[in-house]
């Protein structure tokens, strides 16, 4: 990977006519080992994410050893990039194909699961081994995510007891429950609620758990959505934990995917074509832009200006501006607002940031474009939970507004600023 000090040295030396992943391996690595560092039990990356290359070794670098995964490619491109990683198959609807090349081809052994039909699978698969560590993923009710993660998978609490006895009595190895309270969580208590619910089922069962998973959902920072520090909501963690019935060996796990790794990377674009208040990138709902758009999640932006040989971040007033990207697609609109210099134009490069979650791993290749190269630079990202730059991002207040608003369309109920 070719790296350049920064952005700008990028645009300098050759103007990328395409879009251009940066990646920041050191942000990957600084919040690597601060889980490691903080979260009392082991800490799974969820390889969605961000499945880059570059992500998976500099987390493995820095002391993640064990991965979550959804898929046989993901399980694959683990093994490729840290061939001694520790895999959870945390998928909890596989195919049986998936589930015996996972078994036998890869050695994973830990599965989840939320229905009796998907617990017969993976006994079935395996030729009913002893060995398997059984997750049993609930559905809990958590508040406080902007990003709602239930409706789809987890066994709802009446089906839950039957369905934990269920796994307890099918497995030798370890038996746990997970849960997901939800994408950039907002809110640490909600991991004790969730926790509780999990608490609830179990004593129902009559079953203790080996492994209590408490999922991703671990904030980032974004403009208009500054968390509370990630020590509050390990704190949550443990006090629920604590609150628990649990053996004394039982295993607490965490799933992170966004705060890994949020921070370590941008989007570099280029402005085609300016009309008003209207940029015209060239990526964009269906390239690196995919929350920008579909959930008019804010993002932090700069501009860059080459201009007489000379390249700077450009300054002065800001206005908002949205933008379009480059299919023809009348939903590649991205509302922002983006706050921009107020002339800002065609040929500037505008530099997205926060977007190493959910953002090149979503790009398609729908009418031609989202073909993304990726670079490193060694400069701080936009906004760090782990130390690496500020706390937050300044925010014009129509940016907070359209985060209440965004999240008054999820049923959330409005947090006090
Ligand atoms: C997506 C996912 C995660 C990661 O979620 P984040 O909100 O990115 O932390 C963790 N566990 C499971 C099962 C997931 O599907």
């Amino acid at each position: 990977m070719q790296t350049y000090h920064t952005p700008l040295d990028l645009v300098r030396e050759r103007s990328p006519e395409h879009p251009v992943a940066i990646a920041r391996p050191a942000a990957a690595a600084l919040a690597a080992r601060w889980f490691q560092d903080n979260f009392k039990g082991d800490v799974f990356y969820a390889v969605k994410a961000n499945p880059s290359p570059w992500v998976i070794q500099a987390l493995a670098a820095n002391g993640v050893s064990a991965f979550d995964v959804a898929s046989v490619p993901e399980i694959e491109l683990v093994r490729a990039h840290a061939p001694d990683a520790r895999l959870a198959f945390m998928h909890p609807v596989k195919s049986r194909a998936a589930i015996r090349a996972a078994y036998f081809d890869h050695g994973v052994r830990t599965f989840a699961l939320d229905s009796q039909e998907e617990l017969e699978k993976i006994l079935a698969v395996t030729e009913g081994a002893k060995d398997l560590n059984l997750i049993v993923r609930l559905a809990v009710q958590a508040e406080g995510a902007a990003y709602s993660l239930a409706g789809k998978f987890g066994v709802d609490q009446h089906q839950a007891p039957s369905l934990l006895l269920a796994a307890r009595r099918a497995t030798q190895d370890l038996m746990g429950v997970s849960f997901h309270v939800g994408s950039q969580c907002m809110r640490p208590t909600a991991y004790n609620a969730a926790m509780a619910q999990a608490s609830r089922a179990l004593v129902r069962a009559g079953v203790l758990a080996d492994v209590v998973d408490v999922g991703g959902g671990f904030p980032s920072i974004y403009p208009g959505m500054t968390p509370p520090a990630l020590e509050d909501y390990f704190d949550a963690i443990q006090r629920g934990f604590a609150e628990m019935m649990v053996h004394e060996t039982t295993e607490l796990w965490c799933e992170p995917g966004r705060a890994l790794v949020a921070e370590a990377s941008s989007i570099l674009t280029c402005v085609e074509l300016r009309k008003g208040d209207a940029l015209y990138l060239n990526d964009g709902a269906y390239g690196g832009l995919f929350d920008a758009a579909h959930a008019r999640w804010p993002f932090p932006v700069k501009a860059i200006r080459s201009a007489g040989g000379e390249v700077r971040e450009m300054e002065g007033a800001l206005r908002p501006f949205r933008f379009y990207g480059p299919t023809c697609d009348a939903i590649d609109h991205m509302p922002g607002p983006f706050w921009l210099p107020e002339d800002v134009n065609e040929g500037d490069f505008i530099e997205i940031g926060m977007l190493g979650a959910y953002g090149v791993t979503m790009a398609t290749r729908f009418n031609g474009f989202g073909a993304i190269e990726t670079v490193a630079c060694d400069d701080a990202p936009a906004a760090s939970m782990f130390g690496l730059a500020r706390r937050s991002i300044p925010s014009p207040r129509s940016e907070v507004q359209n985060v209440v608003r965004l999240s008054k369309a999820r049923g959330r109920k409005r947090r006090k600023k």
